[in-house]
Parts: structure tokens; sequence; C-alpha cells
């Protein structure tokens, strides 16, 4: 079917142009052609894009909060209730939960997706081959990484490691990790760099998801990302620590995350909820300075959904746009640049941050979704919907 989009805002941007998908691919009509198009859809200034990215999300874990109840909603309790749970879970369950939150993504126009999954010596590969054989059946409608995430710790657990390195081989396409949760976080760091450097492939790691601002074991990655030349290749998810430092030690911490070329991952939601539960007074918000790391340091940061009613969060309906206004509340940001930067952070940024290119050029075969809004601050404000065509 070819399809013209007339007077379309591509991206957040306000240039209006026509764009066509002719057989499959994008075309820039120019006046003096002569194409049958089966549908022209008057944009009149809606944003039509290439969709959202969701580059954190744990697909294995989501939808179990009605069956697996965390009574304090501490990080704490929702790791120590999930981790027996997990072995019980069936190849079937995990395949029924993932594919629900994958339907709810693409109805609210994502179109790549993020996933760590569990790894350990009690779950082994299992839940890392669904989602492996879940990637390959959405490859037509949604673009799927799986991140090996060791929630249950390597260092003193030698059995949750060797069940890493098989999740590598199962065809998990990057590794994760969780330092700041180990007795010895830089061993951890140093374990994971080498199944990393071993299999080649890159880091994205859950880092100071606490409220501790002595828990910079970020600065320990940033070290190890440029002894081991992994420069560009390492994401750095969370950063929760962050918020509760003072403004020299932010500064420090973002000068050494620039120099190694790390990538910041916020995950406003489920940090809003876990964070700050030590606190019966001024409570903490427990999310990365995102605003400053964007305004003043140039970071390249996405912010993602994190955890979709689990243990870890009981909210979550897999739009991006709800993200973005959480992420606006919870760091002040309202103005019309902050939410150009958060639709960027859960559009372009991310796509970028997965190797692909958000831009539509001559000729690309690629998603193209239609936002009922002209503009990135009409999509947060409004919690816009997308346009089926
Ligand atoms: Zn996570």
């Amino acid at each position: 079917m070819n399809v013209l989009f007339r007077n379309a805002s591509l991206c957040a941007s306000r240039t209006l142009c026509d764009l066509a998908v002719v057989d499959g691919h994008i075309h820039f009509p120019q006046d003096s052609e002569d194409i049958r198009y089966d549908r022209v859809i008057e944009a009149d200034g809606r944003i039509v894009f290439k969709g959202f990215a969701d580059i954190h999300t744990h697909l294995d874990k989501a939808l179990v909060a009605d069956k697996v109840k965390n009574q304090s909603g501490t990080l704490e309790e929702a790791i120590s209730i999930m981790g027996p749970y997990k072995a019980s879970m069936s190849d079937e369950d995990i395949r029924e939960r993932a594919e629900k939150v994958l339907q709810m993504c693409w109805q609210n126009g994502t179109r790549y997706i993020r996933t760590h999954v569990d790894v350990d010596r009690h779950i082994g590969v299992r839940s890392v081959q669904v989602l492996k054989q879940l990637k390959d059946e959405w490859a037509d409608r949604i673009r799927l990484e799986i991140v090996a995430f060791p929630q249950e710790g390597i260092v003193e657990d030698h059995g949750n490691y060797l069940a890493l390195e098989d999740a590598l081989k199962a065809g998990a396409d990057l590794i994760g990790g969780i330092p700041a949760n180990e007795a010895d976080p830089a061993e951890h760091i140093r374990m994971i760099f080498a199944l990393a450097v071993k299999y080649d492939c890159d880091i994205d790691m859950h880092i100071d998801e606490n409220d501790n601002p002595e828990s910079l074991t970020i600065l320990e990655l940033a070290r190890q990302t440029i002894e081991n030349h992994y420069q560009g290749r390492v994401f750095a998810g969370h950063l929760c620590s962050l918020g509760s430092c003072d403004e020299n030690t932010v500064s420090r911490v973002m000068h050494a995350v620039k120099q190694a070329r790390i990538q910041i991952i916020s995950l406003p939601s489920t940090n809003l909820y876990l964070e700050g539960r030590g606190d019966r007074t001024c409570v903490r918000r427990g999310i990365a300075p995102i605003k400053t790391i964007m305004d003043s340091y140039g970071i390249p940061t996405a912010i993602a959904s994190d955890n979709i009613r689990d243990p870890f969060n009981p909210f979550g309906n897999g739009n991006p746009l709800q993200t973005a206004l959480i992420a606006a509340h919870g760091c002040h940001m309202g103005g019309v640049h902050d939410l150009e930067n958060l639709f960027y952070a859960v559009s372009e940024t991310p796509m970028r941050m997965m190797g692909l290119d958000p831009v539509f050029r001559e000729g690309d075969v690629c998603p193209v979704v239609m936002l009922d809004a002209v503009s990135a601050e009409e999509a947060i404000i409004s919690q816009s919907k997308i346009i089926e065509f």
C-alpha cells in the first residue's frame, strides 16, 4: 500500500513536509512526480516518526505483581521475593506475560525494546531462550534486544556466573550487571568485562540503584571502561545515588562518564517508587539529575519504563509518553525545551543507543508511526495516542 502523509512534522521538529511510503520504502515526494497513492493522510502538522524506543525494561518479570506481593515497597524485598518465584515460572508463563507487554508497547507506538532478562543458576537461561523466540517472532513489528542480567550476583556464586556465560552463548545481545549489590563491586565489574570482551558484546548495567551518596560504582565502571577500551559501548542505568549527591560530586562523576563515553539510561517511574523509602520527611526522589546531565553535560540520556507491574513497581502500561510525563514531574522538567528533551529521551536518543538511525532517509524500510499531537509538549501533556492508518 502506498501512503502519503501530507504536512507531517518529522519527529519532534516543527518542520513540515510531505512524507510517503511507496512499496514499503520511505520516499520524499517531488512536485513533478505522478505516484498513485492508496491513501493520502492529512497530517496537518502532526508528528510522524520511526516510533518510540523503550531501552530498559524487564519482560521476563512483568505482570507478576498480583502473584508476588512486595509489602515494604523496597528494592531489597523485591529482589528477595522475586528470587524464589523466578525458578517456579514456566516457559509458557514467561512467554504469555512478555507477549502481553509487547502488545501493550506496540499499541503505544513502541517499535524498539531492550529487555534485561534474569539469568542465574536456578532459572538458568530459560527466560533468555523464551525471549529469543519472541524476538524472532516479533521481528517485523518490534526490534528486541536481550540483556543477560545477573540480578542475584556473580562474585560469590560461580554458578550464576556460568549461567551468565551460557546466556551469551544462547543468544543474548548484551551483558548486564548490578555491581552496587555485591560486597565487591569492582570484582563484579571486572568479571562482566571479562565476558563482554570474550563475546565482543556491549554492556548495560544497573548502576547505584540506591540513595547512598557514597555509592558511586559508576566511577569504577568508567575506569574499567577506559582500561578495556570499551568507550561508547557501555550503558549505565539508574544512577539513583547521584540524586543524593552534591553538585561537585555530580560534576566529578559526569566528567568521568563523559571521558569513558558511557551513555545514561534513567528509570524515573521505578526510581520514584523504590527510592527514598528510608526517609520519613523530605523524601528523596531517587532519580539521577537528568535535567542537569542533559543541559550542562550533553551526555546522551534516555529514559525508560524499567519494571511493569512486578514487585519492583506495581505501575506501568508500556506507554513511553507516560514515562516522559512521570520524568517531567519527578525532574522538574515542564518547559518546552525540557519536554522536547524528554520526547527525544524515549525516541531518538535510545534509538541511537541501539545503533539505529532515527531520521527518515529516502529508501528506508522502517516503521512509520503517527501521533495525534503537533509537538512534543502536546504529546506528553495530552498523553496523545497514535493514529492507526
Ligand atoms: Zn531494571
